[in-house]
């Protein structure tokens, strides 16, 4: 290995909802430029964990660019022109100077108006300008979607092992040590691919207790004992709806390829006969309302039709109609988006009562606003740091408005609600409460599981529905499970050689 390898080290995240009718935008992204990239050093992000092996290592980050955005809708054509060309031009800049090697940072879940596997064309764009000789090695959120085209560009590959996620540093890490060996030894590394034409959704998806997460601990087995140099199980996010939305198992080895093959053909024909169990699991509305008034501890509903993190808006409204209309007597903790109503709150001030319509701001095809007359309780400029990644979250201009037995706290942004963050940040602890509205699929077990007696999986409409079904798929392969019957699999593994 020639001394301090230059290693190209690029940034490119979001994850979209195709049924959230609002589009993302260029200023839907974070931007880091150059040495800005150095903020994620010492973070539980993918960069930040590649970051310290480059060090480690002897590896010379060569830094061009980032750019994370919140999950959301559709990025514009015109936020993708932009936002693309930025991201390569800093690709190219930095080429231009020498380089022996590429770090991609993706999600993998991306989609543009105009352009459905955004991820490819950054990485085929990265191979022109860099050409066929130097390794480029990516890592993926295990909700990402890779494709063929993607897969005809990369030399190796990181996947997000756990759900919900907490290993993004590791996976990061994982995928500088993978580059470090390309740049270090002549190898020529085989990625087997095996597509299961399966979306699953629900609790058995969580890696500590689901079947999934026996399945991920095979993967991880691979890469502990050296079998393979990267192994994963891609579900894709099943809202995503692009041309090769599927489920996938990824193995990467050095060079042999009977075991790249053979380990991703296994895994697949294991999860296969799971697909029936890892479905969400919902409960009507009504009967979760009837059986939380008989609860005595406290509980959650979770909104994961209306799950930020998975692409949706944010504003339903839902479930605290359904509490208010049925008269649920106990104290409620909720969480919304809507920029009017916290606008309103700003403008009244602290202590002021306000009538407003909370909520169907932004999904008017499926929420509609609820008046409401609430005291604005408190108000903030809605930033706070997310409890794993340490990130960054900016909510904008935020309010805590109570009204009856419910306090809602009211954002402007569509922001991730994956963890208490936003409640802490605006003087809330959960623990106070009886019910909580949780608008994510699922959060770490400690933040709600461990405390409350039940968890409801709420059955209402929005753009993440768990009832997969619901949403309209048009773009995605055909036949898919559970969106038609009698899917039948057929496994096959597609090689890609470097
Ligand atoms: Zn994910």
């Amino acid at each position: 290995m020639k001394p301090n390898p230059r290693i190209l080290v690029a940034e490119c995240m979001q994850e979209i909802s195709s049924f959230n009718p609002m589009p993302s935008g260029y200023e839907s992204f974070h931007m880091e430029r150059g040495a800005q990239m150095l903020a994620q050093r010492g973070l539980n992000t993918s960069l930040g964990g590649a970051l310290a092996v480059f060090e480690q290592t002897g590896l010379e980050p060569v830094l061009s660019i980032g750019a994370r955005a919140g999950s959301g809708g559709l990025l514009s054509a015109a936020g993708w022109k932009r936002l693309s060309t930025e991201v390569l031009e800093a690709v190219a800049t930095q080429a231009r100077g020498g380089i022996d090697g590429v770090y991609f940072s993706l999600h993998g879940a991306m989609g543009a108006d105009g352009e459905l596997d955004p991820e490819g064309y950054l990485l085929a764009e990265t191979r022109k300008m860099v050409g066929p000789d130097i390794p480029i090695v990516i890592s993926l959120d295990l909700h990402g979607i890779m494709t063929d085209r993607m897969l005809r560009q990369i030399n190796g590959v990181a996947i997000y092992h756990t759900y919900p996620h907490v290993d993004f540093a590791s996976t990061g890490a994982r995928a500088a040590r993978i580059l470090h060996r390309l740049v270090a030894e002549e190898l020529r590394p085989v990625i087997a691919r095996v597509v299961i034409p399966a979306l699953v959704r629900g609790d058995e998806l969580i890696t500590k207790s689901g079947c999934y997460g026996e399945l991920i601990r095979e993967a991880r087995r691979l890469e502990l004992e050296g079998a393979a140099m990267s192994a994963g199980i891609m579900i894709g996010n099943p809202f995503t709806d692009v041309p090769e939305l599927c489920t996938q198992v990824i193995v990467a080895t050095s060079g042999d390829e009977a075991v790249a093959k053979n380990e991703a053909l296994r895994l697949a024909r294991e999860l296969w006969p799971l697909r029936h169990r890892m479905q969400g699991k919902l409960v009507t509305l009504a009967r979760s309302i009837a059986q939380a008034s008989s609860i005595t501890g406290p509980v959650i509903f979770t909104d994961a039709a209306d799950a930020t993190s998975s692409g949706a808006t944010g504003d339903s409204n839902l479930i605290l109609k359904g509490l208010l209309d049925a008269g649920y007597p106990k104290r409620v903790l909720a969480q919304i988006v809507d920029p009017a109503a916290a606008c309103a709150a700003h403008k009244a001030g602290v202590g002021a009562t306000i009538t407003v319509g909370l909520g169907g701001a932004l999904d008017p095809g499926r929420f509609s606003p609820m008046q409401v007359t609430a005291k604005v309780r408190l108000l903030s400029d809605g930033r706070a740091r997310l409890e794993t990644m340490k990130t960054g979250l900016d909510a904008g201009p935020t309010a805590v408005l109570e009204f009856d037995n419910f306090t809602v706290v009211v954002f402007s942004l569509t922001l991730s609600l994956f963890d208490r963050a936003m409640y802490y940040a605006n003087g809330l602890d959960p623990q106070d409460f009886d019910l909580i509205v949780v608008k994510s699929p699922h959060t770490e077990h400690h933040m709600y599981d461990a405390w409350v007696d039940n968890n409801f999986n709420v059955d209402v409409p929005g753009a993440t529905s768990a009832n997969l079904k619901s949403l309209g798929h048009t773009i995605c392969a055909r036949p898919m499970y559970p969106l038609n019957d009698g899917v039948v699999f057929e496994p096959v593994a597609t090689i890609y050689r470097s």
